[in-house]
């Protein structure tokens, strides 16, 4: 422990000390034998070993209790917890399945406590009270659950296992929404709209998919809620075909890289579009760079099988990612999307506008079609323009607005949405109307 202390406080790099206590291991003791006990705790040991990388510690100070050390997480306190929780739901989760033992099947829980060391100079005593006080606070709160030692950890786990739980309630109880954000043409047509999912939570409003998505992404979420967004997507596209006025616009989905990755994604997508009958030509989907780190081969080969049926693809937020050029020639792209962190200064900073630049000469190069998001001013267009960038999408032309229909431009800020003029900024009573109308 010393060593790690040492090498943490050197490099930087956090660590965790896990307190991990059988609960009532002592009944089982006295109830079976201590043999039987015995076997119980070689299990314990091999599963925890199990649950760690190989550079990680996992030792037995002492009768039940086992104490397990993480070495190099992240620099940042708050990712570090995140990781240290994800290894002690892991264990949670290991150590409770059934212990075969002779004469009969076993069932325990653990209790957890975490303390993380990295950017004080904690001693190793210090440590271990830490992570043991934890741990009875574990057992407090009524076992076969983990605790941190620190308390502002503690209420950013808890604060993200309710958001957690309310993101799962939010699945069945259809607490979500697309709005849409209008895409224009150089002389400020709409060509389309990108779909962009809000969840509509009863007591908090209106909450950002920034809040959410990554939340999403990581419990799985987003299978079925990316699933209802590609319906609801295809459905509007769908309706919109019936409207000679309407036909024309496509609209933009977002897809995350565990959506993409996902074994059923394809058939997904084109049951979303079967269904409603949307023509393929009409739906894009925009996908980011971090998808394409890993096996570029089995990405090529699933926007291939959508490609063929018709489905244009884009890459979001280009120029935030490390996507290697000589990949991006092979991908069947049709957009880049210059992303919305190099237009607002593109006035002012000339790297900003070299990247813009330099976004739009290498779609030109590829053959591919370019768009600017995030343009809030006719200066920042203007410049897009000059630069030969000639699709925006941004609060200069529209807001992402919760409505049916994307009518018609009216002093070049406002759109009609199926009669109605939408407002920006509408307050919630309003927004449930809306809401209400829609469904
Ligand atoms: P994104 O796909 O890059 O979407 C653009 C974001 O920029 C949207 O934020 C939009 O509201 C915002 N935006 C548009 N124009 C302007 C502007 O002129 N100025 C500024 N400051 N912002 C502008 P939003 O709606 O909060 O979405 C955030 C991100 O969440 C999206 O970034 C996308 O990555 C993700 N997201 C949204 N909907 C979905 C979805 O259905 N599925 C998935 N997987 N991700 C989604
Ligand atoms: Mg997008
Ligand atoms: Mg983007």
């Amino acid at each position: 422990m010393q060593h790690a202390l040492t090498a943490s406080s050197r490099t930087g790099r956090g660590g965790a000390l896990l307190f991990v206590d059988l609960d009532n291991f002592k009944s089982l003791n006295d109830i079976v034998g201590r043999d039987q006990g015995d076997l119980v705790l070689l299990q314990v040991a091999q599963r925890l070993a199990g649950c760690v990388r190989a550079s990680d510690t996992v030792s037995r100070p002492g009768s039940d209790e086992f104490v397990v050390m993480l070495e190099d997480l992240s620099e940042g306190a708050q990712e570090a917890a995140t990781q240290a929780e994800m290894v002690g739901e892991k264990i949670l989760a290991a150590l409770s399945q059934v212990y075969q033992l002779a004469s009969y099947a076993h069932h325990c829980t653990v209790s957890i406590g975490i303390a993380l060391f990295g950017d004080r100079q904690e001693g190793v005593d210090e440590l271990l009270q830490r992570a043991e006080s934890a741990m009875h606070h574990a057992k407090g709160a009524g076992r076969n659950t983990l605790r941190f030692f620190d308390p502002s950890m503690q209420a950013v786990i808890t604060a993200r296992a309710a958001l957690e739980a309310g993101l799962r309630e939010a699945v069945q109880r259809e607490q979500f929404l697309v709005y849409y954000q209008a895409q224009v043409d150089s002389s400020g047509r709409v060509t389309g709209a990108e779909a962009l999912l809000r969840w509509f939570h009863p007591e908090r409003g209106l909450v950002s998919p920034a809040e959410f998505i990554p939340l999403v992404e990581e419990t799985r979420l987003i299978l079925p809620i990316g699933q209802w967004v590609l319906d609801t997507a295809c459905e509007r596209l769908a309706a919109w075909a019936d409207q000679p006025a309407l036909a024309h616009l496509t609209i933009a989905v977002n897809v995350s890289a565990r959506q993409f990755h996902d074994e059923g994604f394809v058939d997904q997508v084109l049951a979303a579009l079967a269904r409603s009958g949307a023509r393929p030509q009409r739906l894009k989907l925009e996908l980011t760079e971090s998808l394409l780190v890993d096996d570029v081969d089995q990405v090529i080969a699933k926007m291939s099988v959508l490609k063929a049926k018709g489905v244009d693809f884009s890459l979001d937020d280009f120029g935030t990612g490390y996507s290697s050029l000589s990949y991006l020639k092979r991908l069947p792209l049709d957009q880049l999307k210059i992303d919305q962190s190099f237009i607002r200064n593109i006035l002012t900073d000339t790297n900003d506008a070299a990247i813009a630049r330099m976004v739009v000469v290498l779609a030109e190069s590829l053959g591919l079609a370019v768009i600017a998001e995030g343009v809030e001013t006719e200066a920042q267009r203007d410049f897009l323009a000059s630069q030969g960038c000639h699709a925006y999408q941004g609060y200069l032309f529209s807001r992402p607005l919760p409505v049916e229909g994307l009518r018609r431009l009216r002093n070049g800020r406002e759109y009609v949405w199926d009669g109605c003029w939408a407002r920006a900024e509408m307050n919630s009573q309003t927004l449930s109307r809306w809401i209400c109308r829609a469904r």
